[in-house]
């Protein structure tokens, strides 16, 4: 396997037993192209098919479609919009324990935190502000789901990307991110 960077991405070039050039995405690393080649293919006619037109921008789209998938709320708004106030309440009183240990541990600072009523994350984060916003629909979640977006949105000031560094970064300091992540997915909140 050769590894080389395209456009800021890791490609990782394999040669396999197969008879078409292949392209992947994983949702988990967003960040890394792999590419199997047939034995016979050259390593840089591999990266050719990366210098196709239309290449740079499909890799883009399809990136950014995988990068929001994992923080969306996946809550039945109607439903618990009455509990809106309740969130918020319950976001106020656990956040700021929780910022300040992980910051603490990560070695980072957060700016301004905003809880917001956003239905397309679970929270975000300017890195180069420190400001960080949180959804509100997140309150309705159990304390460690809660947890895995802050030292999420936090691990963003180490590194902006959802790359290998990143997850490195969950993985070392909130190993259960994987199910929280999921558990955000599913909605499944048993409140
Ligand atoms: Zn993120």
């Amino acid at each position: 396997m050769k590894t080389f960077i395209w456009h800021g991405y890791t490609v990782q070039v394999t040669r396999k037993k197969v008879k078409n050039t292949n392209l992947r995405i994983k949702p988990a690393e967003p960040d890394i192209i792999h590419i199997s080649i047939p034995y016979q293919m050259s390593y840089q006619a591999a990266l050719a098919i990366l210098e196709q037109p239309k290449m740079l921008k499909w890799v883009e789209n399809y990136r950014k479609k995988l990068e929001h998938l994992p923080e969306k709320p996946a809550v039945q708004e109607n439903e618990r919009i009455k509990n809106i106030p309740a969130y918020q309440e319950r976001l106020k009183e656990v956040l700021p324990p929780m910022f300040s240990k992980w910051e603490a541990a990560l070695g980072v600072r957060s700016n301004k935190i905003t809880i917001r009523d956003t239905r397309s994350q679970w929270g975000s984060c300017n890195p180069r502000t420190g400001n960080i916003s949180i959804s509100v629909w997140l309150g309705a979640f159990p304390d460690d789901c809660i947890e895995y977006v802050v030292v999420h949105e936090l691990a963003h000031m180490l590194e902006r990307g959802h790359n290998q560094r990143f997850y490195g970064i969950l993985d070392q300091y909130y190993p259960k991110w994987r199910q929280c992540r999921q558990q955000l997915n599913e909605g499944t909140d048993g409140l």
